[in-house]
């Protein structure tokens, strides 16, 4: 039922331009309100308190500093989002997203791009510019010692001591991340708060990355165990199933490493059997720390994947040139360790160096995360993890998850698209009721959120709609990477490609 405003409003668009259409009378548009404004004063407020902090020393270290900073900064930005929004309508809206340089690669895009590319440069190439200098080791032994000089480092030490930590840039990385997803998280509960899937899902991130990935491995810090984030699994973690860590770190610590490699081996074994019946969002979407940052932090520029089929074409080649290359490292390590050593000489530390730097650092971090602003919030999970790789085999092969979608109510508006965060053509799906069982879906459920007919659904059924060599996950397997037919690419393209063709010049 539309009622009367909604069918009084009119908009010319033609006379008005290209532009943000302006706010029917009566609608109450987001970011408006006193509060809002006060809560725009608090983050001025925190941010001048905190360069006073990094440029001055005054305050810095303190908890005086870090609840005038940081601390501030996250309530004024929490209080932004919930003041900005609570007066709308339930329902999700994009008013103005495609007219907003921020999500748009426009200018403040790119500010904000190389701003959090720079952060993550300077975590880890060179936290001096942070206020913190690592330690330097020599042949001899220790040439200096790690200490902190100011800067942003020091901000958080009263946070660090108070949980019996040292202080350094990792430390201030791991409270400034998870301090996004709960400021972020609390948007997206305001955002979809008509959406019950969605706020499930929010509070689950947020409750996974402060306790499991945050709180507990400070935890083993202080009580000097081996460092894991417990919502983390290998190959995304590589290093918990290297034999330096299992030998030299977990069953090197007692009964606590046992029990933490027994930990890292399950989580291991309960991919597949998570994955058949929750499919691949039980950990992309409701676990990971990345997909985590990426379903919080990373909303506003979701839009920003391509969804062209070239972009599908690099995505599978990628994916599973990493996953390849986890898989050849790690077992290189072990047959190095089991030979003493002598097997490649300094080869092997010369890799374990190269992945943790090139994929570990690099990909994942400076540009997974550096880059949202850029190429949308996902390019890590879509392009690089190798956690990601396998989920998505075992979602595409065997997982009884799917979107079902209901083809004769498309309307081909395609806010399906154009949310996708994967780069998944949804619409294209939709428009013929086919069932969506891509391999790349983290089943985020927000093209099912934006779909104004009501044409997706989030379901489990059995996998008999599967890539038809089902029974055969081994041969599957080996298809998936020399076959663009296991993720239905060649059938979705269609004979000639037109299909294909024809969608992107929609
Ligand atoms: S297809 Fe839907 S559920 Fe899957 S990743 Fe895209 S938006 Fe999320
Ligand atoms: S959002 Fe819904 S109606 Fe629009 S194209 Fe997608 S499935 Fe069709």
């Amino acid at each position: 039922m539309i009622d009367a405003d909604t069918l009084a409003y009119e908009h010319d668009e033609e006379a008005a331009g290209f532009g943000r259409p302006p706010t029917p009378a009566g609608v109450r548009p987001a970011g408006h309100g006193a509060l809002n404004r006060v809560a725009v004063a608090l983050m001025a407020v925190a941010l001048l308190s905190l360069a006073v902090q990094v440029f001055s020393g005054t305050l810095n270290g303190t908890w005086a500093g870090l609840l005038s900073g940081l601390g501030l900064l996250s309530f004024g930005a929490a209080l932004y989002f919930w003041s900005g929004l609570r007066g709308t309508e339930a329902g999700i809206k994009h008013d103005g997203t495609q007219f907003d340089g921020l999500r748009t690669r426009g200018w403040a895009g790119w500010v904000a791009g190389l701003a959090m590319t720079a952060l993550y440069v300077l975590l880890y190439f060179d936290p001096r510019l942070l206020g913190y200098v690592p330690a330097v080791w020599g042949a001899g032994g220790l040439v200096e010692e790690a200490r902190i000089t100011g800067g942003l480092v020091l901000t958080v030490q009263p946070l660090a001591h108070a949980l019996g930590v040292e202080t350094s840039q990792w430390f201030l990385y791991g409270v400034l991340y998870t301090l996004a997803i709960l400021v972020f998280g609390v948007r997206m509960f305001m955002k979809y708060r008509h959406n019950r899937y969605q706020q499930i899902r929010t509070a689950s991130v947020m409750f996974f990355q402060s306790v499991f990935a945050w709180y507990l491995p400070q935890l083993l810090v202080r009580f000097q165990q081996p460092y894991v984030e417990f919502n983390g699994v290998w190959p995304l973690k590589y290093d918990y199933l290297w034999p330096e860590k299992t030998h030299g770190q977990f069953l090197g610590a007692g009964l606590p490493g046992k029990l933490l490699l027994a930990f890292a081996v399950a989580g291991v074994v309960a991919t597949p059997i998570l994955t058949y019946f929750y499919g691949k969002r039980w950990y992309c979407s409701w676990v990971c720390g990345c997909g985590g940052l990426a379903e919080t932090l990373g909303d506003p520029w979701r839009q920003l994947s391509s969804k062209s089929t070239r972009a599908w074409k690099i995505e599978r080649w990628l994916i599973h040139g990493v996953l390849l290359l986890v898989v050849v490292t790690t077992a290189a390590l072990w047959l190095d360790y089991r030979a003493s050593g002598n097997l490649y000489g300094s080869w092997s530390g010369k890799l374990r160096t190269a992945y943790g730097l090139y994929v570990g650092a690099i990909f994942s971090g400076v540009v997974g995360v550096g880059f949202y602003p850029l190429l949308g919030s996902r390019v890590w999970c879509r392009f690089g993890c190798p956690q990601a790789a396998i989920l998505g085999i075992l979602q595409r092969v065997f997982s009884r998850f799917r979107i079902t979608t209901n083809g004769g109510q498309c309307m081909s508006c395609g806010n399906c698209s154009t949310y996708c965060e994967m780069g998944i053509d949804v619409r294209a799906y939709a428009q013929r009721g086919e069932n969506i069982v891509r391999a790349s879906c983290v089943g985020c459920g927000v093209c099912a959120a934006v779909c104004p007919r009501g044409v997706l659904k989030l379901e489990a059924g059995p996998p008999g709609d599967r890539y038809d060599g089902a029974e055969r996950p081994v041969a599957a397997l080996v298809d998936s990477v020399k076959s663009p037919e296991i993720y239905g690419y060649r059938s979705w393209q269609g004979p000639a490609g037109d299909v294909a063709k024809d969608l992107r010049k929609t």
